[in-house]
C-alpha cells in the first residue's frame, strides 16, 4: 500500500525538542487515526536516513514538511532534491509558510499553508491533491492551502480548527519520543492543551501560527492521552501559552488529575496576572502540579513590551503565591530588548535568584520585524538561544549568550550596574 510521509527536516542550530512533541508527534497520531497504516514520520533531528533511498523503499504518495525558522535552510534543500528526481506532491507547514510564503513561489513545492491547523490542512491535502493540470477540480476540497502553479498562489478553501476532543497525542509507536527524551535528558512527556493566545505580544509567534483566540483540548482527550502513556511516564509537561487562563478549564482538569491520576506530576506555564487566585494555586498543588513558568520577561516591561506592563511586587506576589503553595517557579526572562539595560538585566535576574525562581532566559528575537526579503540562510539564525543581539548598550552579544547558559551568574558575565538604584517593591 502507497503511504503518505511526515518529514521535520533536520535543524540547524538547536533543536525545540518540545515541537516535535506538539507540531510533529501529535499531528501524525492524528493524521494516522485518518488514514490507518498509511502515515510515516521521519524525524531528520534525530533519524540519519537516506532519504532517496527511504522514499523509494515505502512507494511515498504525498509528503507534508514541517518548516520552522530552525529547519528552514534544510528544509529547502530537501525540497529541492526530491522535486528533481521525484514527482511526489509536497507541501509545507509551520511557521515558515505561514509567514513568508513569498519564499516558496521559486521552491517547485506543490502547496503550502495558508490558514487553520496544520492537521487539517495535510488531511485534506493528502485525500485530494491530485495535479497542477487537474487544480480546478479539487482546489476547494483542500483547506487552508495555497497552491503554488506557474509561480502564482491558488488560494483553496479557507482553513478549519479541530475540535479539542481531536487532537492527537505523542505516541512512541510514531515518532521517537524515547530519543526526544534523551536529548533533553528527562523523562517527561509533552502534551499540548491549548492553541492561539488573545494577549497579541508582538515578538510573539504563537499569535501568527495560530491566531489570537484560545482553543483547549478537551479533558477527556487529556484524560485518554495520560491513561495511554502514564505506565512510561509519571511527569507531564502541560504546554499551553496560559494555562490559568481558563480557571473552570484549570478545576476540571484538576477534578481528572486527582481522581484519575494521582501519581502524575505536571508543570505548566502562564501569565503573572493569571496566579491571583490561591484557591486555584492550591488545587493545583493537590493535583500534581510542581512548577509554574511565568512569562516574567523583565523588570521593565513597561518601557518594553507593552502586553507584559506587570509591576514589581505584583511579580513579586506571584512568586510568593506560587512557592507558598509548594511548586516552584520558572522565570521566562528575555534578554536584549531595545532600551533594555544592562542595570535591568542584573536587577532582574538578581531579584529571581534571591527569590529562588529557575531562570530561563532567551534572547530577544524580533520576528515581527522580518520582511519577506529575509533570505532562508538567515532564517536559520532566528533562534531564541542563540541569536547574536546587541540591543544592551556595554553589553555585548556574547555575553547574552553566556546569560542564556548561565543566569544565575549575572556578577561574573556582567561585573555590577552602573547604578545603586533599588528595585521598587511596595
Ligand atoms: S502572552 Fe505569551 S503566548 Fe501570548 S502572545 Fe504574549 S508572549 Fe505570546
Amino acid at each position: 500500500m502507497s503511504k503518505y510521509l511526515v518529514i521535520w527536516p533536520k535543524s540547524s542550530n538547536v533543536m525545540h525538542i518540545n515541537y516535535h512533541y506538539t507540531q510533529f508527534g501529535e499531528y501524525v497520531d492524528y493524521l494516522n487515526k485518518k488514514f490507518p497504516n498509511q502515515i510515516l514520520a521521519l524525524d531528520l533531528d534525530i533519524e540519519d536516513t537516506d532519504l532517496n533511498k527511504y522514499i523509494e523503499n515505502n512507494q511515498i504518495k504525498k509528503i507534508a514538511m514541517q518548516i520552522n525558522y530552525e529547519n528552514s535552510k534544510n528544509a529547502f534543500d530537501i525540497i529541492k532534491s526530491l522535486k528533481s528526481n521525484y514527482d511526489i506532491p509536497i507541501m509545507a507547514y509551520g511557521c515558515i509558510p505561514r509567514m513568508f510564503p513569498e519564499l516558496f513561489i521559486d521552491s517547485n513545492i506543490d502547496m503550502i499553508i495558508n490558514n487553520g491547523d496544520d492537521e487539517v490542512c495535510i488531511e485534506s491535502f493528502f485525500e485530494n491533491y491530485k495535479n497542477l493540470e487537474s487544480v480546478s477540480e479539487f482546489k476547494n476540497k483542500i483547506k487552508g492551502g495555497r497552491i503554488i502553479k506557474d509561480k502564482n498562489f491558488i488560494d483553496t478553501s479557507s482553513g478549519e480548527f479541530l475540535d479539542g476532543s481531536e487532537w492527537g497525542y505523542s505516541k512512541e509507536e510514531l515518532v521517537p519520543i524515547k530519543e526526544y527524551d534523551k536529548i533533553k535528558g528527562k523523562n517527561r512527556y509533552v502534551l499540548n492543551i491549548s492553541r492561539g493566545c488573545p494577549f497579541g505580544c508582538s515578538h510573539c509567534l504563537i499569535q501568527i501560527t495560530e491566531g489570537n483566540i484560545e482553543r483547549r483540548r478537551t479533558i477527556q482527550n487529556i484524560d485518554n492521552a495520560i491513561t495511554d502513556i502514564s505506565d512510561k511516564y509519571k511527569h507531564i509537561k502541560i504546554w499551553a501559552a496560559n494555562f490559568t487562563l481558563n480557571k473552570k478549564y484549570v478545576d476540571s482538569f484538576c477534578n481528572m488529575m486527582i481522581t484519575k491520576h494521582p501519581d502524575v506530576t505536571w508543570e505548566c506555564a502562564t501569565r503573572v496576572e493569571l496566579v491571583r487566585d490561591i484557591d486555584m494555586l492550591h488545587k493545583m498543588h493537590l493535583a500534581g502540579c510542581t512548577q509554574i513558568s511565568l512569562g516574567i520577561e523583565s523588570l521593565n516591561n513597561k518601557e518594553l513590551i507593552q502586553t507584559k506592563d506587570f509591576k514589581n511586587d505584583e511579580i513579586d506576589t506571584a512568586i510568593k503565591n506560587i512557592q507558598q503553595n509548594e511548586m516552584k517557579v520558572k522565570g521566562c526572562v528575555m534578554l536584549g530588548m531595545p532600551n533594555q539595560t544592562k542595570d535591568n538585566i542584573i536587577q532582574t535576574l538578581s531579584f529571581l535568584k534571591e527569590r529562588n525562581v529557575i531562570v530561563r532566559p532567551t534572547i530577544y528575537t524580533p520576528y515581527q520585524m522580518l520582511d519577506k526579503h529575509i533570505n532562508v540562510e538567515d532564517l536559520s539564525k532566528y533562534n531564541r538561544k542563540t541569536l547574536k543581539n546587541d540591543n544592551v548598550k556595554g553589553v555585548t552579544s556574547e555575553q547574552l549568550l553566556q546569560l542564556v547558559k548561565s543566569p544565575y551568574d549575572y556578577d561574573k558575565i556582567l561585573g555590577t550596574r552602573d547604578t545603586k538604584d533599588d528595585i521598587e517593591i511596595s
